[in-house]
């Protein structure tokens, strides 16, 4: 599944479930940890109210997960049809802009995401492909990595618990990807 049919789908299942109407637009997101989500604006009129705005889909993400699902066009899909990662993606998020907000991921979503055909056990799904951590904590006292992080931080003062306090200032960050 590329970029365009990634697009074309999330369009297409939009239509299908009547969100295009009540303004929702997709869109590419830059984010790197979800694969989808749906978010809404606040009414300046009426605080309170939320406004239908985007479904955001990471371009980073599906281009990661893409090589391994393959697309079905939404008219071509065959009772039966198991739709992979980025796909039930899409039916979760639009399951979101039905049940709304504050249903979370509770029993009104779950409802709403088996009639999207999206599985409602997934709500953050580990088989997703996530980019790695790239920076790597290590304690050079006993030269153990003891952490991993998406960014950079400051490590001054922190400690490895195992090694006590005489690894203060002991440890490094490292570039690992
Ligand atoms: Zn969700
Ligand atoms: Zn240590």
């Amino acid at each position: 599944m590329n970029f365009w049919e990634t697009e074309q789908l999330a369009n297409d299942l939009m239509r299908h479930f009547g969100m295009l109407e009540l303004g929702w637009k997709f869109r590419w997101s830059n984010g790197k940890r979800t694969l989808g989500s749906a978010s809404w604006k606040r009414s300046r009129l009426s605080p309170g109210v939320q406004i239908p705005n985007h479904l955001n889909m990471s371009g980073y993400l599906v281009q990661l997960n893409g090589a391994d699902e393959v697309y079905v066009p939404l008219d071509e899909q065959e009772p039966g049809h198991k739709p992979g990662h980025i796909e039930d993606t899409i039916r979760h998020e639009i399951a979101h802009m039905i049940a709304g907000h504050a249903a979370g991921h509770g029993p009104v979503w779950k409802a709403t995401a088996i009639r999207c055909g999206a599985d409602p056990r997934r709500c953050a799904d580990e088989s997703v492909k996530m980019p790695k951590a790239p920076y790597e904590i290590v304690c050079t006292c006993c030269d153990k990595v003891i952490g991993k992080r998406h960014k950079r931080v400051r490590l001054g003062g922190k400690f490895h618990p195992k090694c006590g306090k005489k690894s203060v200032g002991q440890l490094v960050l490292r570039y690992a990807a």
